[in-house]
């Protein structure tokens, strides 16, 4: 259930509100806007609408939220998008965010060459795996701790956010000593202890939808984090599995106008590895950005021939800025701008 407060509604009254409803067991999630507060009342429904909080001092009214997905749901929020703000950069509304890096965190030269290019071409995050999903048990699946050590060195240098990949609940300690974004990979979209782990944690997390996943599904692993009370919640489209094999995935475009419509998150795009194919990821980005996609997610790397995975797909440092001017003209078609760091 949603109970919408009226404008105006007194502290004291908001707060009555969220102990009735915890009193019934039900858990109560706020979400304030620039008017209107919302309280989310998540729990047994019946219970919920027995307290008769219509009429009550300060409430407007109370709405059921049919959807499986509570707290994602655009009604959440009045219809307004989410802005997060991570590390002073804003993601989401009119912030578009360009969080940009290698797949892999390989040496220290290559993670602080390219995070000095994202941030003079004015990527607003630096993205690198060190904890790395590999299909095959045998491939090299990150520096671990090493490569934590080398974004931090990166964040320090350039002021640039990170995002960076959880894969194991009992790395989260490690990783969020330096993660401004905690990455959750395509293949762990359903790992539902790792979306809670993150959740409790608070800190910004970026969910991947899995290649085969609908986006109901991906909604459902957003609400595990959002329902232990982390607001901050991206949503990643990567591509997903069709019958087309001329390319590594389908990026599904349609995915954005329609999660526009079915939630207040923001929604990245992720053009790289929809592609698999370095020649493509411009046109991808570009088409994305047009559509209105809150921000793109794409590798790039100082010598892809040489890099230990996703070489074929990532852009060469040489010649960001140019890509970064043009994803820059294709977001304000859609009316964003990109985001930096706070004045
Ligand atoms: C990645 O971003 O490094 C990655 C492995 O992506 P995905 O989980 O989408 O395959
Ligand atoms: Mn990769």
């Amino acid at each position: 259930m949603m109970i919408v407060m009226k404008t105006g509604a007194t502290e004291e009254e908001i707060q009555h509100v969220v102990e009735r409803v915890e009193g019934v067991g039900a858990k109560a999630h706020l979400s304030r806007g620039e008017e209107v507060t919302v309280i989310g009342a998540v729990g047994d429904r019946e219970h919920v609408m027995r307290l008769g909080l219509e009429g009550s001092a300060g409430v407007d009214r109370v709405v059921p939220i049919l959807k499986p997905y509570k707290l994602a749901s655009p009604q959440l929020r009045g219809g307004a998008p989410s802005v997060l703000e991570v590390a002073g950069r804003k993601v989401g509304g009119d912030h578009f965010a360009l969080i940009a890096g290698p797949c892999t965190v390989e040496s220290r030269d290559q993670t602080l060459d390219t995070a000095r290019v994202v941030k003079a071409a004015g990527g607003t995050m630096l993205r690198g795996g060190a904890y790395k999903p590999r299909t095959s048990p045998y491939a090299f699946a990150g520096l671990g701790q090493a490569g934590l050590r080398i974004l931090g060195e990166a964040k320090e240098e350039t002021g640039l956010p990170i995002v960076t990949e959880l894969m194991d609940t009992r790395d989260i300690e490690a990783v969020v000593e330096v993660a401004d974004v905690i990455q959750v990979g395509a293949r762990n979209m359903q790992n539902y202890a790792l979306l809670a782990e993150i959740g409790r944690s608070g800190v910004p997390t970026l969910i991947k939808r899995g290649p085969s996943s609908t986006l109901e599904e991906l909604l459902m692993a957003a609400e595990y984090v959002l329902k232990e009370g982390n607001e901050n919640v991206m949503l990643c489209e990567r591509g997903i599995r069709t019958f087309e094999t001329a390319y590594r995935f389908t990026l599904d475009l349609t995915a954005i106008p329609v999660l526009k419509e079915m939630t207040h998150l923001p929604v990245i795009v992720d053009p790289s590895h929809a592609a698999g194919r370095r020649s493509l990821v411009e046109s991808l980005s570009l088409g994305a950005a047009a559509a209105g996609a809150d921000g793109i997610i794409v590798e790039v790397h100082p010598e892809p021939e040489e890099a230990i995975c996703d070489g074929p797909q990532q852009l060469e440092t040489d010649g960001f800025a140019a890509y970064v001017e043009k994803l820059e003209r294709a977001a304000a078609v859609a009316g964003k701008t990109l985001s930096g760091a706070a004045a």
